[in-house]
């Protein structure tokens, strides 16, 4: 039967078992499409990333003796349409029988599913064979619980997996060992080179320069440093273990004024667009472990996995579980715009300004300053969490709908009302202050409240308690704040009230 099998852009799986024998009656199909370049402003970099690892991805199978069919963002007879591309196909081709690979994303899933109900030739959808889980475990698990806590998932998959365990404990006598962890960076260990590669896109530059995509951020065309290829992954995945992984747990919240990426892995793009898998990147880190017990401890290697295994495969099972209402949620009603700043990085927050231009120059932040310097802010300026997963959506070059929106609207911005988190992630500038060098060198004073340079970040957070007692109040791991709150004399609340008024009203000043 002539067959013609559909691969997305993040689902570029080199091992996939679709590849282990060419035929001439399969068609491998592929396509660059304003559908998916327009649904918000990307950052040029991923725009570029994803079509370059799509058409290295394509010629690697093509050489390997594969069909395909690829249709690229200018081509003539490109509709742009995920369905309209895939009908026509089917129609010029005589194709009997169409195959998918199942989307990670629930916009697609529908649009796929729809599609197939249409057409009249026989269809199929498999699995990507990337995640260690499947879509609905996550949901099964949980069945019946309000809250669905990570790290009981977490531990199932240590054990179900037998990563990390001796027997039925955990390696180390301890599932987590985060108390290990999370220094601030004061330079007492040199970060390692940042890795990467020059891979030439300006091809694909021009390309999409032609097609008018509007895009966000630069791109240095001669030198784009992600990879995209898998052997550049598996190259990537490589350095980590060796170079960066020793002192990954270590400094793995910390952030610093003059280092973007500390000791972080910068794998998520290789993950996401299915370059490596997670498997293999868990099992190289367990092999860099074993064979240098002396440099590499237990609470670094730990620290990863749990990101990978827990953290990750977690989000996108609550992906599954909760949409399409989760892109909906909006636990605290807010509704006020994302402040100018967020795209051009023009703010006297020295922590804002760092971690948002260097969102726009790397399409990169790490996690803590995505969720404690951006997300935090956003959610103390009581952002319409639309706006806020749109940009968060369009700047990294790892974001695609399952993990960014579970992230946003979960985790930093509490909209979903407690199903990631079980309270909103939200600090003043002491936190900052103790992670970090940014309020060393800013012009807000970060241990003012009130008053000329007052750290915003001071007053904003318990304006931020104070407007939301009735939702936060009963939640016991809140409860401790608002004792606080209620021990404040009169005047200094009103004082802070008034200065957060001012902050609020004059928020793209700041
Ligand atoms: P490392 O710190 O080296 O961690 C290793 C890997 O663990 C990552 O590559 C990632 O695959 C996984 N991981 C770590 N934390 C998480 C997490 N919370 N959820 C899922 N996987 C995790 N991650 C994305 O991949 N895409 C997104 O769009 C995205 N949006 C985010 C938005 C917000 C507001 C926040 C707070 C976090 C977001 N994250 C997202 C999670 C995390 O910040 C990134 O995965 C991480 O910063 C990627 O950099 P890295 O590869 O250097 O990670």
């Amino acid at each position: 039967k002539k067959t013609l099998r559909l691969i997305l852009g993040d689902q570029l799986n080199y091992r996939h078992s679709w590849f282990n024998e060419a035929s001439d009656d399969v068609f491998y199909m592929m396509m660059e499409m304003r559908q998916e370049t327009d649904y918000v402003s990307h950052h040029i970099q991923k725009v570029v990333g994803f079509f370059s690892a799509m058409r290295a991805f394509k010629d690697d199978l093509e050489e390997k003796g594969h069909n395909f069919f690829y249709l690229k963002i200018n081509d003539s007879d490109n509709e742009q349409s995920l369905t309209t591309n895939i009908k026509k196909l089917i129609e010029q081709n005589e194709i009997e029988h169409f195959e998918y690979l199942l989307p990670d994303e629930y916009r697609l899933d529908q649009q796929l599913k729809n599609l197939c109900e249409e057409i009249s030739i026989s269809t199929n959808s498999v699995e990507t064979e990337h995640f260690l889980t499947e879509r609905d475990d996550i949901a099964d698990f949980f069945k019946g619980k309000k809250q669905f806590l990570m790290e009981n998932f977490y531990r199932k998959m240590r054990k179900d997996h037998d990563i990390l365990m001796e027997g039925t404990e955990p390696v180390g006598g301890k599932w987590n060992f985060d108390h290990d962890n999370r220094n601030k960076y004061k330079g007492e260990v040199p970060i390692p080179p940042a890795y990467s590669y020059k891979n030439d896109v300006k091809a694909v530059i021009s390309d999409i320069e032609k097609a008018g995509i509007k895009t966000i951020g630069t791109v240095d065309a001669e030198n784009f440093h992600w990879p995209i290829d898998r052997k550049q992954a598996l190259q990537f995945a490589r350095y980590f273990c060796r170079e960066l992984l020793p002192y990954f747990g270590t400094y793995q919240d910390a952030m610093h004024s003059e280092e973007q990426f500390l000791f972080h892995s910068r794998i998520s793009f290789a993950l996401n667009s299915k370059l490596i898998s997670p498997k293999e990147l868990v099992d190289k880190i367990i092999e860099a472990w074993e064979e240098n017990q002396d440099k590499i401890k237990i609470a670094q290697v730990e620290g990863y996995i749990r990101q990978v295994i827990g953290w990750r495969e977690y989000m996108r099972g609550i992906y599954w579980a909760k949409m399409p209402g989760y892109a909906e949620m909006n636990f605290f009603e807010h509704d006020r715009k994302l402040p100018d700043f967020y795209w051009t990085g023009k703010t006297k927050m020295k922590c804002m300004e760092k971690s948002i231009k260097q969102s726009l120059t790397e399409a990169y932040a790490h996690h803590i300053q995505r969720l404690m310097v951006t997300g935090n802010f956003a959610l103390l300026n009581m952002t319409d969490p639309d706006e806020v997963d749109q940009w968060y959506l369009g700047i990294y070059i790892d974001a695609i709908e399952w993990v960014e929106i579970t992230n946003t609207r979960g985790m930093s911005q509490f909209a979903d009302g407690g199903i990631v988190g079980s309270k909103p992630y939200l600090s003043s500038a002491n936190y900052m202050h103790k992670m970090s060098n940014y309020c060393s060198n800013c012009y807000y004073d970060h241990k003012k409240k009130v008053g000329e340079k007052a750290c915003p970040f001071n007053s904003l957070y318990w304006n931020f308690y104070n407007t939301h007692r009735d939702k936060l109040a009963k939640n016991q791991r809140i409860a401790m704040m608002y004792r606080t709150w209620d021990k404040k004399s009169d005047q200094d609340k009103e004082e802070l009230l008034k200065q957060a008024d001012y902050y609020l009203e004059h928020v793209n000043e700041l």
